[in-house]
């Protein structure tokens, strides 16, 4: 193999942590978010993973389109809804719900007369200002989507909180409060929740929960990692140990000598960098598994390279596995050390990285 770096999907831990899911949300339905290539885990893995799902979430049109193109045949929907007024054809050919959330949008739905059924969700801001219509408008946008032909009549209603990782923050009681006003004496399902909501706004559950990081054992929550909230990795990403050097106290290592060895040490330098989405900004000390023990990186993080602290591992031998993050090594203390969240480091692996999928 010419290149070591290995992100391998635990398909098995994706299904434990939907039903993880399920019991803490009770009757509510699980829309599975599948953005941003399933959270960088791959799309088509992860929906044929969470096939017990009530429905998927992504970003765009053309997720969809590559849902239905592997055979995917569940509930989809389009969490930004149409980009432009020609997409509503695709949207009703492919089967897609389209989430409305703008006076253009559905100024496009207006002129169409396509004959075909199309089902919307109809998005409010209730505070977070980035996409959806003034809660004083809900009233008035439902209106004018019932009185569509070729709208479904079973209009869901959806709102996303700014702030729900955040427990004391009362922003999401706030929004919640907006919502529940603004659609007082509307029908449809509701549908407030992401992850953060499902764990610490159980007032927000009803009808339908959106989660994405719980299904891939990330946490959003300060200080807690995905396991520390009861869900399991669903990525494990290593390497091998290619070199192991014995340097001098004194000496430095890497790009702009940033680590000076406290004393005469054994390093070890694994294949994997900032090319294939290792965080350039994680620094000197971060931690990494050399076959199972606990070492920390020393110097700047190079593209194809990192360079590692082997004092605490002085059996480490070339072709040892260095595990970047895990099951052993939470995700969350990697991006807390590179300035970031758990999500941008699964969605930031690159196309160098091979994907292996494990039944476990
Ligand atoms: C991404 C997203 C979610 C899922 O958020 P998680 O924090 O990953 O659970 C839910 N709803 C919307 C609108 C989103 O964009």
């Amino acid at each position: 193999m010419s290149r070591a770096a290995l992100a391998t999907i635990h398909l098995g831990a994706l299904r434990r942590n939907l039903a993880r899911v399920r019991e803490r949300v009770g009757a509510a339905k699980v829309m599975a978010v599948v953005k941003a290539d399933g959270y960088g885990h791959g799309l088509e893995r992860v929906a044929r993973a969470l096939s017990n799902a009530d429905a998927f979430g992504v970003a765009s049109l053309g997720d969809g389109l590559r849902l239905r193109a592997a055979g995917i045949g569940k509930r989809i929907v389009v969490l930004s809804g149409p980009d432009e007024a020609a997409d509503l054809s695709e949207f009703r050919r492919l089967q897609l719900d389209a989430v409305i959330h703008h006076e253009s949008q559905l100024a496009w739905l207006e002129s169409d007369r396509d004959p075909r059924n199309l089902r919307v969700w109809l998005k409010m801001d209730t505070g977070m200002h980035r996409l959806g219509f003034a809660p004083d408008d809900a009233r008035a946008v439902h209106a004018r989507l019932r009185a569509l032909p070729n709208v479904d009549s079973d209009i869901a209603l959806m709102t996303h909180f700014a702030a729900s990782d955040e427990f004391d923050n009362d922003l999401t009681a706030r929004q919640i409060a907006a919502f529940d006003a603004a659609t007082r004496d509307l029908q449809g399902a509701r549908s407030l929740a992401n992850s953060a909501g499902v764990l610490g706004w159980p007032q927000a559950k009803n009808d339908w929960v959106r989660v994405g990081g719980l299904l891939y054992g990330l946490s959003v929550i300060e200080g807690k990692s995905g396991t520390d909230l009861g869900f399991e990795p669903a990525m494990t990403l290593s390497t091998k140990l290619i070199a192991v050097n014995r340097v001098a106290r004194g000496e430095r290592v890497g790009y702009a000598a940033t680590f000076e060895c406290p004393q005469d040490m054994t390093t070890g330098v694994a294949a994997i960098g900032y090319g294939d989405g290792y965080p350039r900004s994680a620094p000197s000390g971060t931690p990494v598994l050399v076959d199972g023990k606990r070492a920390a990186l020393a110097g700047r993080v190079s593209m194809d390279l990192v360079t590692i602290d082997l004092r605490n591992a002085p059996d480490a031998r070339i072709g040892d596995t260095v595990t970047l993050w895990g099951s052993h090594l939470p995700i969350e203390e990697i991006a807390a050390r590179a300035g970031t969240i758990s999500y941008d480091l699964t969605c930031g692996m690159t196309k160098r990285v091979l994907f292996v999928e494990d039944e476990g």
